[in-house]
Order: C-alpha cells, then structure tokens, then sequence
C-alpha cells in the first residue's frame, strides 16, 4: 500500500480532484511509496477562499496571540522533529544527520518569528509639524504563497509560512511533488498548535497550481524557490498580475583557496561542501577555485582520496555521509554532465558514475546512486562550469592570483553563496568587499545566514529585491503605511493649498 498525499485545506484533509498525480520514491531503495496528488485549479480556488476567509480574524489577533501559537508550534517541532527527519530521510534521500540539520535550520525560522511583536514595532515622531504625529505601521498583505523545491522540503517552506503568518497574512503552500509528506506533518502540527483552520493550506502539484496561484486575483504575494529558469518564469509572470514576488533560483558557488589556507581544513570543507546532501543544495560548493602555483597539488591527492573514500550510503545509516540522489531523472541528468565534462577536455579525477551500489546497504540495490565526482583542468568555456549540476560533482580550477579569483566569479551568471579560504585578514576583508554574491563565507564553506539575517543571492540567484526570512522576509510580508494625525482645537484656520510643510 502506498500513500495517497493530498491536500490540506480549511484545517482537513483533502482529496485533489484532477485526477492526475506523480509518484514519491524512496530514493535509497528505488521502491514507490506515494502519490502526491495534483491540484486543479478548482482545489487551488478552494484553498484560496479558504485561506481569504481565515484572514480578517487572524490579521486582527494581537501579533503577541499570533506567537503564541507559533510557541506553540515550536514546542511540538521540538518534540517532533525527528519524526519530520526521518520523513525527509524517506522522501529526499539526505541522510539522517543532514535531515535532522535542515529540521533545525528551519526551527531557528519559528523562533525568529515567534519576536513578531518587536518586529513589528514601528517608528514614531512626535510633533512633526506643530500639533502632528507622524507614525509608520506595517500591515499584512492578505493571501500569499509559496512555491518551493524538493532538496529542503521542511526548511525551505519554514523560511516562508512562520515569518508570513506571524505577519498576520494567511498562507498556500505548493511544495515540490518529489518530497511532498512533510507539508502535510507540518499542517497537522500548526492545527495541533493551535492555528485557525485557513491560515495554513497545501495543495500539492505542478505548473497547473503554480499558474492558478500566479494568476489569482486574491493571491497577493508569492515567494518561490527552485531552479532560475522557473524562478525567472514565476517572477516575470507574478508580476505582471499586479503581485509582489520573490523568487530565489539557482547556483553555482565557487570556494577560494587562498595559497596561504590551511590546507587540511580546505579538504574536509570541500568534501563535506561539495558531497554533502548529494550537492543537492544551493549553497552547495561546486567549484574549487586554487589561487597561485602549486595552491592545488596541495589539496589534490587528499581530496581525491576523501572523494573516494566518501560513505555513500542508505542516509538511515547513522555512519552515512552522502545519501542516494533524489530521482533517476536527477541521477541521468547528472551523468549526463559528467559525460559532457569529460568530452569537453576536463580530467576526470573521479568518476562517480562508477560507483558500486550494493555497498549502500540492504534492499538498495535499486536505488537512484552516484558516487562524488571529481574534476580538474576545468575552464569557463566548459558545460559543467557555466551551468548548474545540482548534484555530487565538484570541478576544480586554477588561477594565477586573487584578482583573476575575484574577477572569474564576479563574471559568473549566479551569485549565491561563495567562500574564501585564508589566513589574511586584508584578502578575506577584501574578498567580501569586492565579490558579488549574496552570502559569503570566510573560511565556512556554507555560510547559510542566521534566521535574523536573511537569506539570498544576487545576479541570477535571485529575482526580485527582497531576501528571504529576517527582517526582509518581515518586510516582504508586510506593507508600510503612513499615518500622521492631528487633533486641533476645534477652531479651524481655512483650507490650504500649498504642499504641507513643517510649521
Ligand atoms: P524546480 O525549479 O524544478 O521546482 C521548484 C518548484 O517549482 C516546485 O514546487 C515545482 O513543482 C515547481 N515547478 C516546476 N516546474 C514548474 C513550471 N514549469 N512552472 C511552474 N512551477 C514549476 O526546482 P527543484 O528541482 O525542485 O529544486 C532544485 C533547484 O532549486 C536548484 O536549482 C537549486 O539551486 C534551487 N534552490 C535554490 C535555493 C535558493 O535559496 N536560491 C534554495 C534551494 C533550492
């Protein structure tokens, strides 16, 4: 038997009616363990009026009742997490460590979320002009969305519903069909929690439901996160039906070895950068960019042993570092590129293709495996540098000093994340003054920001002028509105015409 995943509207269960859905493997194991059901954009109405009736009410809850709930939902997140790990585990393939990682990156979320009646206080002036106060307030938007992709399936939506709801919006959320189960825990939590039914909605599906929320006249904002082609697509198309979008895409993150790093460190960053969640992560590294003669003969040999020697393993496996990828689609189209690398002059120091998949563990014989592949003598020119691989290859490459290091990723089409290895304070202080990429790490691989700090890239990593969570994600879900409010004498001093001006 395996599960049917639906929809979740107005606080319940529902069936889709389209009739058409899309299976859920377990990565590891190759077998079939759901359907995720596709909406119509009848169910996508549904989940809309419901999510439209459930706003009056919980956009005037007091922002302090809004996060109690959301205290709440903490509380249970806590005790539940695993469980939630377990289930990304089942669905994604990540292994369990990795899992339990996201769960809590996404936990940070509610607890930055649960600040909202200090975030929401607002700015004041007393006696702006002679008896009058000027104050700002920021308001809900109404009905938003969000539309987010299978490699955090409880993280990624995390960056989204906590800070909108404790904004005082009602919320959709379409998350990927690969890895659907976790929406569906996460609802049943936030009802358990507390939540008004219509507050928090799924529907689960394609391009059918991504299109009826776009072009929904009471869908008043959407944030997406996917690959850019989509990103660029939902953007463009969001906003020219009147709606304020963020879209986060794609990525290709480059990591700096500087010839003065420490080198040891340089390889346990790049293997678990690199390798880790299957580099199935936008923040993953993908590039090793070796500044200097002689910078790369140094790392080289270890990494290739590492890279080899890398535990590629069924993720419940407590010793596993690398899991299954996601879908034999993403296992072909990374082949494919490994395949095209070779054939475009790149040396292959590794070839995961290779990889021997009875070594994973029991019943995973037919499993979706690769294992970490490794490139060198890559150049600009090539597929596997320009574009994303999205999956467990890293390409090396070398340069003749930093500026050329700063110049070659400044010249790329992302701008994600980035790192930079070093012992200098004055190159890692210029290297975040100069590179032009939305978050970067100075000797941390992955610098995803704190909850409190935002998240998201520049160039064709992000479309769209809003960074997701943080006081943008609260800016994002809100609106400003200025009031300024006099209260005369009741004696009146005659109409004016003049622009108002202080007096
Ligand atoms: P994807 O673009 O295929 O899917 C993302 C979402 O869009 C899913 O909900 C999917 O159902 C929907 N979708 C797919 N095709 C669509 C279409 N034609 N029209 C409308 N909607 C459509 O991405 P994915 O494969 O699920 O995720 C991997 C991608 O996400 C990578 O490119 C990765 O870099 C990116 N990503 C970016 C960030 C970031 O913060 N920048 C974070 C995580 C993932």
């Amino acid at each position: 038997m395996t599960e049917s995943i639906v929809h979740w509207i107005n606080g319940a269960r529902v069936e889709a009616t389209s009739g058409k859905h899309q299976d859920v493997f377990n990565p590891a194991t190759g077998k079939v363990t759901g359907q995720a059901q596709f909406a119509s954009v009848a169910d996508v109405n549904a989940a809309v009026a419901s999510a439209k009736a459930a706003f009056p009410a919980w956009s005037n809850l007091p922002p302090l009742r809004r996060a109690r709930v959301l205290f709440r939902f903490l509380d249970l997140l806590n005790q539940r997490r695993d469980e939630l790990a377990r289930l990304i585990t089942a669905e994604h393939g990540k292994v369990f460590t990795d899992a339990q990682g996201e769960v809590m990156r996404g936990i940070e979320v509610v607890e930055f979320a649960t600040g909202i009646p200090q975030l929401l206080k607002s700015d004041f002036t007393e006696q702006v002009s002679t008896n009058i106060d000027n104050w700002t307030v920021r308001q809900p938007l109404g009905v938003v969305a969000g539309i987010t992709p299978f490699n955090f399936p409880v993280m990624v939506p995390m960056w989204m519903f906590p800070v909108a709801i404790a904004c005082g919006n009602t919320f959709i959320l379409k998350p990927s069909p690969t890895d659907p189960s976790a929406s569906l825990f996460i609802a049943e939590l936030l009802k358990e929690a507390g939540l008004p039914d219509g507050v928090f909605n799924v529907v689960q599906g394609d391009k059918v439901a991504v299109d009826a929320l776009l072009e929904h006249p009471d869908v008043e904002a959407l944030s997406f996160v996917g690959s850019t082609p989509i990103a660029n697509y939902v953007y463009e198309t969001g906003a020219r039906h009147g709606k304020r979008v963020q879209a986060l895409g794609g990525a290709k993150n480059h990591l700096v070895v500087m010839p003065d790093a420490d080198m040891d460190q340089v390889v346990d960053a790049l293997t678990g950068a690199a390798y880790g969640s299957a580099g199935e992560r936008c923040m993953a590294i993908s590039v090793a960019l070796f500044v200097g003669e002689g910078t790369a003969e140094k790392v080289l040999p270890a990494l290739i042993e590492r890279t080899k020697q890398l535990k590629v393993l069924n993720g419940t496996n407590l010793d596993a570092e690398m899991g299954p990828i996601v879908t034999p689609a993403a296992k072909e189209r990374i082949s494919g590129y490994i395949a095209a690398g070779e054939a475009e002059g790149a040396k292959l120091l590794v070839d995961g293709r290779n990889f021997d998949a009875t070594t994973t563990g029991e019943g995973c014989e037919q499993g979706f495996w690769l294992g970490g592949t490794l490139f060198d003598e890559v150049t600009t020119d090539m597929r596997i540098y320009r574009e994303e691989i999205f999956g467990p290859v890293l390409a090396c490459l070398r340069v003749k000093d930093f500026a050329e290091a700063v110049q070659l990723i400044n010249d790329h089409e992302f701008g994600n994340g980035v790192s930079c290895y070093t012992r200098d304070g004055h190159i890692a202080r210029e290297f975040g003054r100069r590179i032009k990429v939305g978050m970067v790490g100075i000797n941390v691989p992955i610098p995803v920001p704190m909850a409190w700090h935002g998240f998201g890239g520049w160039k064709k990593s992000l479309f769209g002028d809003m960074h997701a969570y943080g006081e943008e994600g609260v800016r994002f879900y809100t609106r400003q509105k200025s009031i300024m409010e006099r209260w005369p004498e009741s004696t009146s001093k005659g109409a004016e015409f003049a622009m108002p001006t202080t007096k």
